[in-house]
């Protein structure tokens, strides 16, 4: 799994906070899409229909066994060739075994997160096989030597001036700035290996088991001619990336072209059910889906985060989200960024590695609203963070701040005995008195004092409500028996 910057998430954050150039262009994916999307949800997509497709993702996750036994038949009786992988490691070893049965030299890519969480590029290259991405920002960054940092938009966080020294760079053209004239020296340098690719590797949008097929969207065309040119054709796709049937996959792709980009439907939509049929004009001659599990049936089996297997990662939730809009997709330092990563990165890759991400977001409520199938992000990011004050034999959660449980367990005991609030009322105005400046609490003590560092802290009010409510009580009570 992508996890390649030694820094802590918190050092990350801090260093994408005062990079002015990193805001601005995050500013554009999230003013334009954002916005965008969110007005499509008020105006012509309805609440209903997102609750529908929530209810649809449920239905088949609660039967995914069976769905996927299908979608597997299916296939195969195309021709095609269906592997179910436990692991990450499993799943690239049967990449490899793929390559090295068809002697494969070049791989091409079409845009998949998937092939990131398992790892395959650095496996693939390893045993001498040339890996190269097609999708244009997977490919910038690919010469640029960096991870994506959005799910959609893998090089937001790269403006037209770096992409252009890059190019003249990597690719010996003269320096521009111009994207067509930047696009054409990609297409240029791309269809040269486009065309001479002996495998394309490609991950999967959605899967629909009724018809045996795996649906791709894009803008670029790149992913047609890497599921077709090649002589072998290996999708990647997540255990929940399926629907049931094909109306189920249709509203679906709806919403997912929508959340993703705005658009009513990509430019492109592939699918690909088996390698090329009699008659067909082209297609691979070996078709094959890998089915990856990697953690995801752990998470099945959970009732608090079942739901977030119902996400079709669509990003629209990092193109809403006020901490993604502040320090990008690269302070994760994981596969999965913005809230959708912050919740399916501990899941998958272990809840105390990944502690920061747990306790990074808001839980603002936003990625909520933004989310086509309506995922409860905020939700299951709190029941993250009750694992990491309390620890979780489920998930082999280990308590990692004990002050913050005795804190919350002390907040709860003075909360349910007046006589201890008022107490605690009373002491905490002492004790806050030398920290209050301006009127918040500055630089606090002790576990405080990492709040206080970044945020203002109110202090406790010089009168409570109950105490100016005694007080005013009183005072009427004595001027209606004075009257
Ligand atoms: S959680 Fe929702 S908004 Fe975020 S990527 Fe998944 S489907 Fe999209």
């Amino acid at each position: 799994m992508h996890e390649t910057n030694e820094k802590t998430y918190s050092e990350l954050a801090r260093e994408a906070v005062g990079n002015e150039e990193l805001h601005a262009a995050i500013r554009m994916i999230q003013d334009r899409i954002g916005r965008g999307t969110r007005q499509l949800w008020k105006t012509e997509i309805s609440p209903e229909l997102r609750a529908r497709a929530k209810a649809m993702r449920m239905r088949t996750l609660e039967h995914l066994d069976v769905v996927l036994a299908t979608l597997a038949e299916n296939i195969r009786k195309q021709g095609g060739h269906v592997y179910f992988a436990r692991t990450a490691e499993d799943a690239s070893r049967y990449c490899l075994e793929v390559a090295r049965k068809n002697e494969v030299k070049r791989v091409v890519k079409g845009k998949s997160m998937t092939s990131a969480e398992i790892g395959v590029d650095p496996l693939l290259e390893k045993d001498g096989i040339e890996v190269v991405e097609t999708d244009l920002g997977e490919y910038i960054l690919q010469l640029a030597g960096e991870a994506p940092s959005h799910i959609i938009a893998p090089c937001i966080h790269m403006n037209r001036r770096q992409i252009g020294r890059l190019f003249q760079e990597k690719l010996g053209i003269p320096y521009s700035e111009d994207p067509p004239t930047l696009t054409k020296a990609a297409r240029k340098a791309l269809r040269e290996k486009l065309l001479t690719a002996d495998m394309g590797l490609t991950g999967c949008n959605l899967a629909c088991a009724e018809t045996g097929q795996v649906a791709l969207v894009s803008n670029e065309g790149n992913i047609r001619m890497a599921t077709t040119m090649p002589k072998v054709h290996v999708a990647l796709m997540g255990m929940e990336r399926v629907t049931s049937t094909l109306a189920e996959h249709e509203t679906l792709l709806r919403l997912l072209t929508r959340g993703a980009a705005v658009q009513k439907i990509s430019t492109y939509v592939s699918f690909v059910g088996g390698p090329r049929q009699p008659g067909e004009p082209d297609g691979p001659e070996e078709f094959h889906l890998v089915i990856i599990d990697n953690g995801r049936t752990d998470i099945l089996a959970d009732p608090r985060f079942r739901e977030v297997l119902a996400c079709i990662r669509c990003g629209g939730c990092l193109n809403i989200c006020p901490v993604y809009g502040r320090i990008g997709g690269h302070a994760y330092n994981a596969t999965y960024t913005g809230p959708i990563g912050s919740v399916v990165m501990p899941l998958l890759g272990g809840v105390n590695d990944h502690a920061d991400l747990c306790r990074g977001e808001t839980l603002c409520g936003a990625c909520k609203d933004m989310c086509p199938v309506n995922n409860d992000l905020p939700r299951m990011l709190s029941e993250l963070r009750h694992m990491l004050a309390y620890g979780d034999e489920t998930w082999d959660v280990t308590p990692v701040d004990k002050t913050e449980a005795v804190a919350f367990k002390a907040w709860a005991a003075a909360m349910s005995s007046r006589k201890a609030y008022d107490l605690l009322v009373k002491s905490g105005r002492l004790l806050q008195a030398p920290f209050v400046r301006k009127g918040v609490l500055k630089h606090g003590v002790g576990p405080l004092g990492k709040w206080t560092a970044d945020r203002d802290f109110p202090p406790i009010a010089k009168q409570t409500f109950a105490e100016r409510w005694n007080t005013i009580h009183a005072k009427r009570l004595k001027e209606d028996g004075d009257a």
